[in-house]
């Protein structure tokens, strides 16, 4: 049974950066988590990230991340998506299920570090950590092909 890294606040761990939640409603979705097949981390929170947390944008110039105010979470975000490719290493994880738009968890789509809700094409850097070392990364918008892909495994 192939095993899935989700993103903890997907999987309804009150993880966000505003303490809260976005689990996710789909009758497939409970069925694998009753079978035990997720396999929840919030890299921030790993990478050692209180909740609630100020939010944070990558700088698109120096590729750091960074809050509204300017301080720099570079190191925890790194350190976050090391122990979520770890934890997806231990158990031999092949399927990631990500939070889109987060500067860790995004895989398809980030803010621009402006801090004016506009969003580019780009990835979080737990979810390119994870692309890069042969991970198949999907977000919650892309559940139905994640369903594919496990059908065919
Ligand atoms: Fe969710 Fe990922 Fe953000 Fe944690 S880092 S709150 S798991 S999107």
């Amino acid at each position: 049974m192939e095993k899935i890294l989700i993103s903890a606040c997907l999987f309804g761990e009150n993880v966000r950066y505003d303490a809260g939640h976005c689990l996710i409603d789909d009758p497939d979705f409970l069925t694998w988590q009753e079978e035990g097949r997720l396999i929840p981390i919030c890299p921030e929170m790993a990478g050692g990230l209180p909740a609630p947390r100020p939010p944070c944008e990558r700088d698109l110039k120096t590729g750091d991340i960074l809050d509204k105010d300017g301080q720099n979470f570079t190191e925890a975000f790194y350190n976050g998506a090391d122990l979520a490719l770890a934890l997806a290493q231990e158990h031999g994880i092949r399927y990631a299920l990500l939070k889109e738009h987060s500067p860790s968890c995004g895989v398809n789509i980030i803010y621009d570090g402006t801090f004016t809700s506009t969003k580019i094409p780009g990835s979080g850097v737990t979810a390119t950590l994870l692309k890069n070392n042969g991970l198949s990364v999907f977000s919650e918008f892309d559940l139905d092909a994640l369903k594919s892909a496990l059908k065919g495994a």
